[in-house]
């Protein structure tokens, strides 16, 4: 299968190319040239399958014809190394709960495929090894740290700035060792990603070793995540409930969101679907006028979240044919304030003991204020809520118990490379390695 551009300057691309390069010449986000829908026989009888059997044959109508039955397989089986269950928080409403993976979100899933195709591509054209580099603010480094962690032929630079994120963030990307490095930056972010974009510029570096992102634009980190969204529905279909089934997704830059319509598209039957947003309004208010005026990012509680030009917003436009009716037929919008997810959390978790997290927060909102007679809800909750710990402990005035996977993260001990956010330095670094 090829991959066109969003923008349609660049040329086409093999999936191949389009995973190293990440994001096309033209800055344009990659498509895969055909969304094939899967068969009739499929859907009736999705409920007797399992998450990785599901995963395995929506992962074949986008791989098959680029990797091998019995390497895709075992990719994808090894990818979904845990569950992802729907979860019965009302009689109307239930969270796929999407933070069972090692770093206890969602983008474990994409990060972890796209870490063991990566691996599949450099082993097959028996190239030396790979560099990753990933600036973070946070999440991103863990899943895609951990996602990578022993993947043969790749190494993975994290670089992070110092300070900036919480301590049991940086325990997820600076204890893990093996072929995963910290870069502890004397900066911001934007410092961290200006040294990322700077390093792939580079050519005296580029010559001296292969680069190349995880960034979460990347099909191969987007694309597997349409898998959960198959199995939330044979999960509500065994249970009766999937005839008007409403998908609510808490979304910033609209991956998981769009992964969600390309399943429509292969013939999912989700009746709608809904995007929750927090304060950052920009798709909510693109719904609503049919205009789109990204704006700065504002800081909230679900921040995650806080993004002001939602990068998938040019696939959603790509796959819609840019038509703003098409659009509002399947997705309406929510946006909510800091004040209206914690009174959420605080409410949901004394009326039905469920605890959300500040993100899924506003994906069961969304829903509790919009479900129709006769439709059943499902919203992802993309994270663990002890992932927020002081926010969540600070909202419901109980201790959140938080889970083992997250316990061993915080025994380690950080290791780290301090550096200046000078690209000089950087570069001197990189050349040494
Ligand atoms: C990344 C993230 C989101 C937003 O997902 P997008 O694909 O960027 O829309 C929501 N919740 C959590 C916890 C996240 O880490």
């Amino acid at each position: 299968m090829k991959y066109y551009s969003t923008n349609r300057q660049a040329p086409l691309a093999t999936l191949h190319e389009a995973v190293v390069k990440g994001l096309a010449s033209d800055k344009g986000l990659y498509m895969p040239e055909a969304i094939k829908p899967l068969p009739k026989e499929f859907f009736d009888e999705i409920e007797n399958l399992s998450f990785q059997e599901i995963a395995y044959r929506v992962a074949d109508a986008f791989f098959g014809e680029d990797v091998p039955a019995d390497v895709l397989k075992h990719i994808v089986y090894d990818t979904l190394s845990f569950d992802a269950p729907a979860v019965r928080v009302t009689d109307t409403i239930y969270s796929l709960e999407l933070f069972h993976g090692p770093t206890l979100a969602f983008k474990d899933v994409g990060a972890r495929f796209m870490a063991r195709l990566l691996g599949y591509f450099i082993r097959q054209e028996g190239q030396e090894q790979v560099n990753v580099l990933v600036a973070t603010s946070g999440d991103t480094g863990s899943a895609v740290a951990n996602g990578f962690l022993g993947v043969e032929g790749i190494h993975v630079y994290v670089l992070y700035p110092k300070g900036k994120v919480s301590e049991i963030q940086e325990k997820q990307f600076t204890t893990l060792g093996k072929n995963i490095t910290a870069i502890e930056v004397d900066g911001v972010f934007d410092d961290c990603q200006a040294l990322v974009k700077s390093a792939f510029m580079d050519k005296e570096l580029n010559a001296h070793m292969k680069l190349t992102s995880a960034n979460s634009i990347n099909v191969a980190r987007f694309l597997p995540q349409a898998f959960y969204y198959f199995y939330a529905y044979a999960q509500l279909k065994k249970l009766g409930k999937a005839d008007q089934l409403v998908i609510c997704v808490p979304s910033g830059n609209f991956g998981n969101i769009t992964a969600g319509l390309f399943g429509k598209y292969m013939g999912l039957p989700v009746k709608r679907f809904i995007a929750a947003n927090n304060r950052n309004d920009i798709f909510y208010n693109y719904l609503q006028t049919g205009i789109y005026s990204p704006k700065p990012s504002v800081a909230t509680i679900a921040n995650a979240m806080d993004v002001g030009d939602p990068s998938n917003f040019a696939r959603v436009l790509d796959l819609y044919k840019e038509s703003h009716a098409a659009i509002k037929a399947d997705i309406s919008g929510t946006t909510y304030t800091d004040e209206q997810i914690r009174k959420t959390v605080k409410q949901t978790y004394v009326e039905t003991g469920y605890l959300l997290d500040p993100h899924g927060a506003c994906g069961y909102r969304a829903l509790s204020e919009g479900l129709q007679p006769g439709e059943v809800g499902v919203f992802l909750e993309t994270a663990h809520p002890a992932k927020f710990l002081e926010t969540v402990e600070g909202i419901i005035g109980d201790k959140v118990e938080i889970p083992a996977k997250l316990q061993e993260f915080m025994k380690g001990t950080k290791q780290s490379v301090p550096m200046t956010k000078e690209f000089a330095d950087f570069k001197q670094y990189l050349l040494g390695q």
